[in-house]
Formats: C-alpha cells, sequence, structure tokens
C-alpha cells in the first residue's frame, strides 16, 4: 500500500485547493523555512485522525483551519483527503483505492468520509490499527520526534514494539473486555447486594412459610378428620340412643306394669289385713259371749246344786242315790267340757287335715307340672344332639388355625325374645366361620382342601361389606306400628364383629305381627327384608316365608333349653317349699288326731261312767221325779250348754277363716316381696342404660355444638360424611394430636407463604441474572487471560527479533559501536518497558540523554530501519530527521532509504543535499502569496512544474 494522493484545502497554510500525487516510493519535499512543508505532514497526521493539538502544533483543533493572512480572509473549512493505493488489500476493504476524508468546520461539527461515505473516527482507527499507519507506528517522524524517540519513557517506547508485533488491536481489544468486566463486576457486586437483602427477608420468611404451610396442611387434615369423626360419632351416638331408648322404654312399660301389679297386690294385703282385724274382733266378742255363757252355766249347776241338796236332806234319801246323783252331776260337768274341748280338737284336727289336703293337691299338680317340664327338657336335649354342626365347620374349628373365630352362632347374644328373628335372618350361614382377613379365610380354605374336608364359608373381617338402613327410612321406622328394631342393634358382639354382623343384619327390619310386617314393607318400598318376632320373613323380592320350621335351629334350641331349666329349676324350688309346708301340715294333723282320739276316748268313758251311775240309780228304784225346780234349771242349762256349743262352732269357723286370711295374706306378702326385688333388678339393671343415655345425649350435644361453630356446618350436612368404617378412637386421636400439633405451631402468618414464594421466584430470577453475568465474568475473564498470553508471546518475539535487528542496524549506521534494546522488567512481559542503550564506537557505554543531537538521530534512525528490517511499513514520512547528521551519515541514512524504498513509499521533509542526490521525485513547497503555500513538482530531469 502506498499514499496516491494528497488533497488539501483551507488546511493551515494551503487556503487553496492543493492536489499532491505521490507516484514515486522515494520523494523528497523542500522549500523555505516556514513555506508550509510540515504543515504537508500534520495534514496526514489529522486525516489519519490525529486529535492531540500538541502534535498538530496548535493550542486548539480550529487551529488547523486557515486563519487568514493581511489579504486573504480566514476560511471556515479545513478539509484533507488522502487517496491510498490498496491493490495489496494492506487495508480490509475491498476497493483498489482508498481515499480518507476529514473535515473540520469553525464551528467545531467534524466529519470523517471513507470513499466519500461518512464514517465514525472509530471506523478509520480500526482499519488503520496496526496497519503501520497510526501515530504509534513510527511512520510519521517529524522533527521533534526523533528526540522524543530517544528521551521517553520506556513504557511509551514499548507501544512501538506493540504496534509493530501488531497486538494494538488487541489491546483495544483486551481493553474493551477490562471495561465490560470492571461493568460487569459492577453489576455483579450490586445483584449480589440485591440477592443479600432479598434473602435477609427470605430466611426469616422460609420459617414462617413452612409453618404456615405445615398449618394449612394440618388443618386441611383436621377438618376432614373431625368432621367425619363428628359426623360418625353423632351418627353412631343416634343410633345407639334410639335403640337404647327403645330398651328404657320397653323396660319403663315393664316397670309400670310390675308397679300396677305391686299396688293390686298391696290392696290385697290391706283388705286381707282388714278382714283378719275384723275376724279378731269377731273373735274377742265371741270370747266373751262363750265366757259369759259358762259363767251363767256355772250359777245354774250351782243352784241345781244347792236345790238338790235341799232335796236331799228334805227327802233324807238314801245315800246311795244322792251319791249317785251327785256322780252324775259331776260327770256331767265333767263330760262338758271334755266335749268342748273335743268340739275343738275335732275342728283343730279337720283343719290340719284340709290344710295337708291342700297342700297335697298342690303336690301333685307341681309333681304333675315337673313331669311335664322334664319331658319337655328332654325332648329339647335330645332335639339338640340332633342338630349337629356340619363336618367342614367342626374340623376347621377343631385345628385352631390363627385368625380363625369360630362360627357366626358363637359369636353373638341375643335375647330369647328376638331369637325367633334373628336365626331366621342368619338362618344357614350360622355355620360361617369368621376370620380376621382375607389372608387367614384363604388359609382356612387352603387347609380345608388339603385335607379334603369339604366345603366351607368364611367371612373375614376385613372385607365384609357393612349393611345399613339408611337414616331416613331409621327416622320413619321409629314410628311405625309394630317396629321393634334393627336386626344388628338386638344382637350383641364384640366390636371386632361390626362388619360380620352388619353384614348380616345391617338391613334387616324385625317388627311384632306379620300384619305389621307387610305394612312397613310397604312404607320401605321392599327395600329391605323385614321378619317378624315369630320367625315369618318377607324378602325384598316381596317373597314371604313362615311358619315353624320342622326342625328348630340350634340357636332356637338353646334358648328354648335355658328357658325350659329355668322354668323347671323355678317349679323344683317352688316344690320342694311345698312339700316342706305339707310336711309340717301333715305333722300338725298327726298330732291334732292323737289329741282328738284321747279327747273322744274320755268323753266315750265318761259318757258311759253316767250311763253306769243312771242305770244304778234306776235298780234302786227311786223315784225320778223331781220338782219343777230341779227340772227348769236342767232346762235352762241344757239350753245354755246348747248355746255354748254352738257359740264354740261358730268361733272355729271363724278362726279357721282368719287363718285362712293370714295364710293368703303372707302368700300375698312373699308375692309383692318378689316383685319388689323384680322392680329392683330391672331399675338398677336400666340405670346404666339411663346413665349411657345422658352420656350420649351430652356427647351428641357437644359434638353437634362443635360441628356448628367450628364448621359452620348442620348436623344433616355433616351426617353423609359419616364413614362407619372408621375407628372413632383413632380417629379422636388423631384429631387431638392434629390440633396440638397446630398449637405447638405458634402464632401462624399465612401470609408468607405467598411472600415467600415471591420472593422466593425473585431471588432465583436475579440469580439467574447473577449466573448469567458470573459466566459472562468468567468468559471475559478468559479472553483477558488468552489476549494476555497472546500479548506476551507476540511481544517477545517482536522484541527479539527488533533487539537483533536493532544492534545490526546502528552498527553499521555508526559504522560500529553497541546498541541494545532492554526490558525494563523482564518477569512481566505484559508491562515491561524498552529502554535505549547506545554505544557510539570508540566511546563508553553511557546514557543515552548524553548523546549529541546527531548520535540521538542516528539511533532514532537506526531503530527505525530496525522496524523497517522485520517490518515492511506502507510508508514512513520523516520531517527534516536527518538535520543534525553529518554529510557522510546523511548519505548513509539516504542510501538505507532509497534500499527499503522497494517496499515502503518514503516522503522525507529536507534540506540535505545528500537526501535531495538520492530521491526520486522533489515537491518543492513555496508561498509565492505570503502566508498561502504551494506546491510544485520539481523534475529532477525536466526541471520544475506547479502542481
Ligand atoms: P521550516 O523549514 O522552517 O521547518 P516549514 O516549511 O516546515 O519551515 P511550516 O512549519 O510547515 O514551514 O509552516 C509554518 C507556516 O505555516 C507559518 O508561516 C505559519 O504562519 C503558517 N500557518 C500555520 N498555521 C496556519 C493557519 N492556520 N493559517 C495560515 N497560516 C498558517
Amino acid at each position: 500500500m502506498r499514499i496516491k494522493q494528497l488533497k488539501l484545502s483551507g488546511f493551515k497554510s494551503f487556503a487553496n485547493k492543493t492536489v499532491i500525487n505521490f507516484d514515486e516510493n522515494f520523494i523528497g519535499v523542500v522549500g523555505p523555512n516556514g513555506s508550509g512543508k510540515s504543515n504537508v505532514i500534520d495534514a496526514i497526521r489529522w486525516v489519519f485522525g490525529e486529535k492531540s493539538n500538541k502534535s498538530l502544533r496548535g493550542n486548539s483543533s480550529s487551529d488547523v483551519i486557515f486563519g487568514g493572512t493581511e489579504k486573504r480572509k480566514k476560511q471556515n473549512i479545513a478539509e484533507v483527503t488522502i487517496v491510498l493505493d490498496n491493490t495489496d488489500r494492506h487495508l480490509e476493504l475491498e476497493f483498489d483505492e482508498v481515499a480518507f476524508t476529514r473535515r473540520l468546520y469553525r464551528s467545531g461539527k467534524s466529519e470523517y468520509l471513507i470513499n466519500g461515505v461518512e464514517a465514525r473516527y472509530k471506523d478509520i482507527q480500526e482499519l488503520i490499527l496496526d496497519k503501520g499507519i497510526g501515530k504509534n507506528a513510527f511512520s510519521i517522524i517529524s522533527q521533534g520526534k526523533i528526540e522524543e524517540i530517544i528521551t521517553t519513557s520506556p513504557e511509551n517506547r514499548r507501544l512501538i514494539v506493540e504496534e509493530v508485533a501488531g497486538i494494538l488491536k488487541y489491546k483495544k481489544r483486551k481493553e474493551s473486555a477490562l471495561n465490560k468486566l470492571s461493568k460487569t463486576e459492577d453489576n455483579l457486586e450490586q445483584v449480589s447486594l440485591i440477592l443479600n437483602e432479598i434473602e435477609e427477608r427470605r430466611i426469616p420468611l422460609e420459617r414462617q412459610a413452612q409453618i404456615a404451610e405445615k398449618f394449612l396442611v394440618y388443618k386441611e387434615q383436621l377438618e376432614t378428620k373431625e368432621v367425619e369423626l363428628l359426623a360418625t360419632r353423632i351418627k353412631k351416638s343416634e343410633e345407639e340412643y334410639h335403640g337404647l331408648k327403645v330398651i328404657t322404654d320397653n323396660a319403663k312399660l315393664e316397670l309400670i306394669k310390675l308397679e300396677t301389679t305391686e299396688t293390686n297386690l298391696e290392696l290385697d294385703e290391706e283388705e286381707l289385713k282388714a278382714k283378719i282385724n275384723e275376724q279378731s274382733v269377731k273373735l274377742n266378742q265371741l270370747n266373751i259371749q262363750v265366757n259369759d255363757c259358762l259363767q251363767k252355766l256355772s250359777s245354774k249347776r250351782t243352784d241345781l246344786k244347792v236345790l238338790k241338796e235341799r232335796q236331799a236332806l228334805l227327802s233324807e234319801r238314801d245315800g246311795r242315790e244322792f251319791e249317785l246323783d251327785n256322780n252324775i252331776t259331776r260327770l256331767r260337768e265333767e263330760l262338758h267340757a271334755v266335749k268342748q274341748e273335743y268340739t275343738q280338737l275335732e275342728s283343730y284336727m279337720k283343719l290340719a287335715a284340709t290344710k295337708e289336703q291342700e297342700y297335697q293337691d298342690g303336690l301333685t299338680k307341681l309333681r304333675s307340672e315337673l313331669g311335664t317340664v322334664r319331658i319337655r327338657e328332654n325332648d329339647i336335649k335330645s332335639e339338640l344332639n340332633k342338630v349337629t354342626i356340619p363336618f367342614a365347620t367342626r374340623k376347621l374349628l377343631e385345628a385352631n388355625l390363627s385368625g380363625v373365630h369360630g362360627t357366626v352362632s358363637d359369636n353373638f347374644k341375643v335375647d330369647l325374645k328376638y331369637t325367633e328373628a334373628i336365626s331366621t335372618i342368619i338362618g344357614g350361614r350360622m355355620y360361617d366361620v369368621i376370620t380376621d382377613d382375607r389372608n387367614s379365610a384363604t388359609k382356612a380354605i387352603n387347609y380345608l382342601k388339603k385335607n379334603r374336608f369339604g366345603r366351607q364359608t368364611l367371612l373375614p373381617r376385613d372385607a365384609m361389606r357393612p349393611m345399613k338402613i339408611d337414616d331416613a327410612t331409621k327416622a320413619k321406622l321409629q314410628n311405625a306400628k309394630g317396629f321393634v328394631g334393627i336386626g344388628i342393634d338386638l344382637v350383641r358382639f364384640e366390636q371386632v364383629n361390626q362388619n360380620v354382623f352388619s353384614n348380616l343384619l345391617g338391613n334387616v327390619i324385625v317388627c311384632s305381627t306379620l300384619e305389621e310386617a307387610k305394612q312397613i314393607a310397604s312404607n320401605v318400598t321392599n327395600r329391605f327384608r323385614i321378619v317378624t318376632l315369630e320367625g315369618d320373613l318377607i324378602q325384598t323380592s316381596g317373597a314371604m316365608s313362615g311358619g315353624r320350621s320342622k326342625r328348630q335351629s340350634k340357636l332356637v334350641l338353646e334358648s328354648n333349653l335355658a328357658k325350659v331349666k329355668n322354668e323347671r329349676i323355678k317349679l323344683d324350688a317352688k316344690f320342694e317349699t311345698l312339700n316342706e309346708k305339707h310336711e309340717q301340715a301333715r305333722q300338725e294333723y298327726v298330732s291334732r288326731k292323737t289329741e282328738y282320739q284321747l279327747s273322744k276316748s274320755l268323753l266315750d268313758r265318761l259318757e258311759s261312767d253316767i250311763n253306769l251311775n243312771k242305770m244304778e240309780l234306776q235298780e234302786l228304784g227311786v223315784d225320778q221325779t223331781t220338782d219343777s225346780g230341779s227340772n227348769e234349771l236342767e232346762v235352762a242349762i241344757h239350753e245354755l250348754e246348747a248355746k255354748a256349743d254352738s257359740l264354740n262352732v261358730t268361733r272355729t269357723k271363724l278362726e279357721l277363716e282368719k287363718n285362712k286370711n293370714s295364710e293368703r295374706a303372707e302368700e300375698v306378702f312373699s308375692q309383692l316381696r318378689s316383685l319388689r326385688e323384680e322392680i329392683r333388678e330391672i331399675n338398677s339393671g336400666h340405670s346404666n342404660d339411663n346413665v349411657r343415655l345422658e352420656r350420649l345425649a351430652i356427647s351428641l350435644k357437644t359434638d353437634t355444638a362443635v360441628l356448628r361453630e367450628d364448621y359452620n356446618m348442620s348436623t344433616a350436612m355433616a351426617i353423609e360424611k359419616a364413614n362407619d368404617d372408621i375407628n372413632i378412637d383413632e380417629y379422636a386421636t388423631e384429631v387431638k394430636s392434629l390440633k396440638s400439633k397446630i398449637r405447638n405451631l405458634g402464632p401462624v402468618n399465612t401470609l408468607a407463604i405467598a411472600e415467600y414464594k415471591e420472593l422466593t421466584e425473585r431471588f432465583e430470577f436475579i440469580d439467574t441474572q447473577r449466573e448469567d453475568l458470573v459466566v459472562a465474568k468468567n468468559k471475559l475473564e478468559d479472553i483477558i487471560r488468552k489476549l494476555d498470553e497472546f500479548f506476551i508471546t507476540a511481544f517477545d518475539k517482536t522484541y527479539s527479533k527488533l533487539r537483533v535487528e536493532f544492534q545490526h542496524v546502528y552498527k553499521e549506521l555508526f559504522g560500529g559501536g553497541h546498541a541494545d534494546l532492554i526490558l525494563t522488567n523482564e518477569d512481566d512481559l505484559l508491562l515491561s518497558g524498552v529502554e535505549i542503550v547506545a554505544q557510539p564506537p570508540g566511546k563508553k557505554l553511557q546514557t543515552i540523554s548524553l548523546l549529541s543531537g546527531g548520535e540521538k538521530a542516528l539511533t532514532a534512525i537506526a531503530l527505525l530501519f530496525a522496524i523497517l528490517r522485520i517490518r515492511s511499513l506502507p510508508f514512513a514520512i520523516l520531517d527534516e530527521v536527518e538535520a543534525a547528521l553529518d554529510e557522510a551519515n546523511v548519505k548513509r541514512y539516504a542510501q538505507y532509504i532509497k534500499v527499503f524504498s522497494e517496499r515502503t513509499q518514503f516522503i522525507v521533509i529536507t534540506h540535505r543535499q545528500g537526501t535531495m542526490e538520492m530521491v526520486d521525485a522533489l515537491y518543492g513547497v513555496t508561498m509565492q502569496e505570503k502566508g498561502v503555500s504551494t506546491t510544485v513538482k520539481v523534475s529532477l530531469k525536466e526541471g520544475a512544474s506547479y502542481a
């Protein structure tokens, strides 16, 4: 590449448009002092973008615009265009010719053009950098520059080596990378600060958010669990409550019935007591009457005796006669007394006999009843013996496998009154065997198969589907006539078997009679099976079955047996008591009879004694006629005796009646006692139920309140969530533990979740940015490191070459001596400066500043030539660099240039003859008009011509 043309207009002293064609490779520029030669070099420097006013020898940028002369006005625009031959594509542009133009207006406006197209300063710098054109390129050496090369700092001198090495472009890149790096680091710091700030807020929020999240989870679990628990408990409590209510109501009715009987019996007792009292009074009266009668009799007898004595005295009858009479009278008195006793004894004996007979009859009746009951008991026993457990069932139960829990019938209890109904429903499934779960059932089946024991149905507790009657139907049933209960509520079993019995009996309605069953069936639209207490059944299909099956079920038989046994035991006890009473009555009768017989024989003896006395009296021939007085007395005595007898009979009868009433009263009292015992039993038996009922009511009230207050839910709403499969105790424990977990969480800030999330998203977003920045930073650092490596290698290589060439050229130029380029810091090739040392021939190596002007210039020229030896510059412009040289050195200098001019275009400003003699062409700069430069080409052969 070379300079083809320079066009100047309004630039410094070149007021007119001036075009200089540089057609040759070694061009000299000559002219008088101050004619404007150096302005040409300034123009070249300026057009390539020089900005230093000092370099351009001015004070301000506008100093380059033509300032006017005495005759001419100053101009407003300075413009320079340099046209370069680029056929070798030294500049990276696809043009054979490249023209750079720079314009400056007085206004300060500045313009750059490349081939007439507007460009930026930067575009031009990038194009020429490392192309041997730029300001560090050592290709334009003005007058003061020689001194500067020698005296400048080693660090500045280093730039020359870098330019030669072609690394300035990369230095720019590094600079830009460093800028970017610093910006990136700034950004990184800012981003890190923001991240720290966020993190400071995020850490406490994270804990709060975790707590809040836990809280929400627990709360949701609690809500589901507690509602389910409450609903299930309410449902179960209600069911149990209604079931228990039926039982307690029945018990109450039973109590009322018993209490009515009690009242009636009490009335009977009262009545009997009144009767007994009345009879006692009557008996007392009778006793008084009898005594009165006996007293009268006794006085009459005394009267008669006195009369007889007087008669005897009067008639002086035979003493014997008197004696006999006395005997008869005494015997008669005795007879009468004995007779009275006899009558009483007779009635006592009869009473005892009647009593004994009554007890005897009772015993006979009881005996026959007992016989019947015993026959029934034996019948049931033999019937029960016939009902055998199926072979497979028996074998399975004998095997005692784990998880196998006996037959259905082994696993529940039922009250006698429900037996028929329940056994009708369970029926053939009575011998199904209950197991823990499906696994146990499978094991049982495998056992039966293996041993060929036959078929068996198994009911795994965990697999049995619970059946139930919906609440609406249940509510309807409560009021239905004859409704007794739901099958499952009428049996007792262990909780573990809930599923099994719920499956068997959960959806069965039990009612009293078939008529009522039909009515209920139509009320529940035949959705459930209905069974009566007698075992009649209405299927959901509508089919009905009833009547007594020929062979009763084991369950019925067992309960019948218990019933009959109970009856027999009662009868046995009754028989025992009656037997004892009978024995007492019999003994009394025997003793009464003995007493009676003794009295009878005494009576007989007395009567015969009287007769004997009477007979003797007759034999004596005594006149029996007595006076009327004694006869009257005797009649009266007879009458009184008869009255006493009759009173005695009445009294005995009354006594008998009174005794009977006493016995009856005793019986009533004993009935009352056992009735009261029964009432007490029922009362104590059902007081537990009542306590339970009260507890259920309280539990229902509490649960309903919690539902309403905590969940704003009505019982009806909640009941749909009831789940019969849950274990209420377990659920209650879980609910309790969830509540305590929530309590233990302490204060909860649910807003923290969203805040934490937002902050985390922001954190992550910014962190991604930070990561991007880190990646960018690493990349930049990598680029810088690589660039540095490249710098070091390129610098080292160029420096080494340049050093050798410099030593060589110096020796040649000085005809001996020694010079060198020395690194100020060999350890840091990136920053090390470059020092020049020179030792002209025959002199001691000395400080460069002490060299003479010519020596300094020659040393600098040697450096320029050394550069040209290792790298061809496109052109070099030298402004009187040889001024201080002696003639011989000028010659050598010019010859060197001549040699280099084959590869490099030289434009040299000179006053020296030696140089002028070597150039290919010579341009003269003159000021024909004062202050305005013009150029003229001086043909070396043909003479001067004006450009
Ligand atoms: P020497 O041989 O002494 O180095 P020279 O030929 O190199 O001289 P220059 O330094 O190129 O001369 O030119 C300097 C001349 O240019 C001065 O006369 C100066 O007045 C003139 N000059 C510089 N700037 C301007 C300007 N802006 N307007 C008009 N003239 C200017």
